[in-house]
């Protein structure tokens, strides 16, 4: 009879689900004592192949500017099995060392997909078919960052810098969990990329941009260091004063700090966006400016609304929680609370995700959403009080949440009465599209479907959810979509109003296509008739995604009315942009969007006005 062999250490370090990893902590100009200030992080517990190589990610280390390939790496097994130059944090061997390149990016990609599957409780699928995602650490000679659908991946550029040293975006921590932010987003919200309203635009870039600061100001290395100051980084006294501690100080040195920190070499890269959403005051009026309609500089306004709520729910942690007349706070402690705050309100963000539309995505919407999803896994605020702080924070922007629930919570309504569940079965509910389809079906009077709209369910997901007190929230989302094409006349019925300069193009369009028909042969004639068809209609989106609880019944329904008024204000968004054509579908626009963006945030960052995607 055989006998059980014992577990021995390595088996045991085999089976735990997270292990860590060494990263550099911001990016290689955050440095103390002339050495990068590194972290180590965890990351899901895999045995990677040759690359590396794993279950999510693959990294290729080929360079297509140069067209050389950079070979596979091998990564150490543990931290313990790492080079000690790499946690000491050595300039010189950071910076030339490919396999540690290899490492932090494979680790930050991993992290941000875990961090999203952690708030979301299941498995996040990429917006295409394969299932690793692939990474090119040094993949252009370029100023450049960018997630790319067609090629299922992420591409980080490197170039020489006003210093003459090579500067590698791959290194930078909230670059390539921006990036991979973009590529999770794209995930779960596929109509996100299309071009809707201003805020939909700047969406992809403010989320991006909030999710990366939230990562890195939820280390507490990071944070330490900040409030530690240039001066009194060497102290073996470390604490921070009262002063330091109020929403003023704490701006100035966690956010500031960060941003002079980031280095001017990325800044072309990166946008600026903390550099600049720090600098502004807050004023509902800006929203409105013609400056702030360009989609990088609205998603500014989205990330300085989370990030100064951040920083109020932080000082007011530090100051509440301790006593009344206390002079100085241990800045160990003081970042340890700005660490947990951040990645609490990271989770609460990607949450939010679930319970927004699938289209049309307004940023009260997207406040709406992360209220209703914080509250339903931590009812109880009182120890940060975020909830208030983002809303308080949302509201001083001029970004109202767009519920207007009679509680004033700001959190989704409650779903139409009397919906029928008698016909359909909750078991496949939970994953198959058909079944919820024909609920929708069942009730497509009071979920608005409207006659005249291809309605199809894009997704049916689990989630499954525990709070931090400990109890489990199991919901299914599903999310529909309407698409319908209509002529001025079907239009004109369904009340929806279009530019009338866009209207007098239409009626062009039509005119000069039927003299091209009249004067084309019999043989062409048919196929010129069938896009004449298209010529005259507009393509119209709507939606909604419903959110049910553990038996089935629906908690929340956000919808967007195909034919509802918002259309309106979309249409005339789109007319404006340039963007809106008769005939014509949004689709085709999808696909260069983002790397198109942040092309130009490299090289025209303050003067990309007239954005085309
Ligand atoms: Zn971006």
């Amino acid at each position: 009879m055989a006998t059980q062999k014992p577990l021995n250490n390595e088996s045991v370090v085999a089976r735990t689900p997270t292990r860590q990893i060494t990263v550099v902590a911001q990016d290689p100009s955050v440095r103390r004592d002339s050495k990068i200030v590194m972290a180590r992080i965890d990351v899901p517990t895999e045995d990677l192949a040759a690359g590396p190589m794993g279950y999510r990610v693959q990294v290729v280390d080929f360079d297509a500017t140069r067209r050389v390939f950079h070979g596979e790496h091998d990564l150490p097994t543990s931290v313990d099995h790492e080079p000690k130059t790499w946690h000491a944090g050595d300039p010189q061997k950071i910076e030339t060392d490919f396999r540690f390149h290899a490492q932090n990016t494979y680790a930050l990609v991993m992290k941000t997909l875990a961090r999203f599957e952690f708030a979301l409780g299941r498995r996040i699928p990429w917006s295409f078919r394969t299932h690793q995602l692939k990474v090119a650490p040094h993949g252009v000679a370029d100023a450049n960052a960018f997630y790319s659908p067609e090629a299922e991946g992420l591409v980080f550029g490197y170039f020489e810098g006003a210093s003459g040293d090579r500067v590698f975006t791959c290194l930078s921590h909230d670059i390539v969990v921006h990036e991979t932010t973009h590529a999770l987003l794209d995930a779960l919200r596929e109509r996100y990329m299309d071009p809707s309203n201003p805020d939909q635009a700047a969406f992809h870039e403010g989320f991006s941009d909030v999710i990366a600061l939230l990562s890195v100001f939820s280390q507490p290395e990071v944070v330490e260091h900040l409030l530690l100051g240039e001066h009194k980084r060497g102290a073996t006294e470390r604490f921070v004063t009262r002063a330091q501690v109020s929403v003023a100080a704490l701006r100035k040195s966690a956010l500031f700090g960060l941003a002079d920190q980031m280095g001017g070499e990325l800044e072309g890269v990166r946008g600026k966006p903390l550099r600049q959403s720090a600098e502004l005051q807050a004023d509902p009026k800006l929203k409105d400016t013609d400056e702030f309609l360009e989609p990088h500089r609205r998603g500014e306004l989205f990330v300085a609304a989370v990030m100064l709520g951040f920083i109020n729910a932080w000082s007011r942690r530090v100051l509440e929680s301790g006593l009344e007349n206390q002079k100085a706070f241990p800045v160990r402690r003081v970042a340890q609370d700005g660490a947990d705050i951040a990645d609490t309100l990271a989770t609460m963000w990607i949450r939010a995700v679930d319970y927004m539309p699938p289209v049309h995505l307004r940023f009260g919407d997207a406040l709406s959403a992360a209220l209703t999803a914080d509250w339903e896994v931590r009812p109880d605020d009182s120890r940060y009080e975020l909830r208030k702080c983002m809303r308080n924070s949302f509201e001083a922007w001029g970004f109202p949440p767009s519920s207007k629930r009679e509680d004033g919570s700001g959190r989704w309504e409650p779903p139409p009465d009397g919906l029928k569940y008698d016909r359909v079965r909750f078991e496949s509910m939970k994953s198959d599209r058909d079944e919820v389809f024909r609920f929708i079906w069942d009730n497509r009077d009071k979920l608005q479907l409207r006659d005249g709209a291809y309605t199809e369910v894009l997704s049916v997901r689990p989630s499954t959810r525990i709070g931090i007190d400990g109890f489990v929230v199991r919901e299914t989302v599903a999310q529909y979509y309407q698409v319908a094409r209509l002529t001025p006349g079907e239009m004109k019925e369904a009340k929806v109003k279009a530019p009338a300069e866009y209207l007098r193009t239409i009626a062009q369009t039509v005119k000069s296509s039927a003299a091209a028909i009249e004067g084309a042969g019999d043989d062409d004639s048919h196929a010129q008739d069938l896009s004449d068809v298209e010529a005259d209609t507009t393509p119209l989106y709507g939606g909604a995604v419903l959110i049910f609880n553990e038996y089935g019944i629906v908690k929340y329904w956000v919808p967007n009315d195909v034919f509802g008024k918002d259309q309106n204000e979309r249409l005339k968004y789109l007319w404006e942009e340039g963007i809106l054509q008769p005939g014509r579908g949004s689709t085709r626009l999808r696909a260069t969007r983002l790397s198109t963006l942040h092309r130009l945030r490299a090289f025209h960052s303050r003067v990309a006005q007239k954005d085309r995607w």
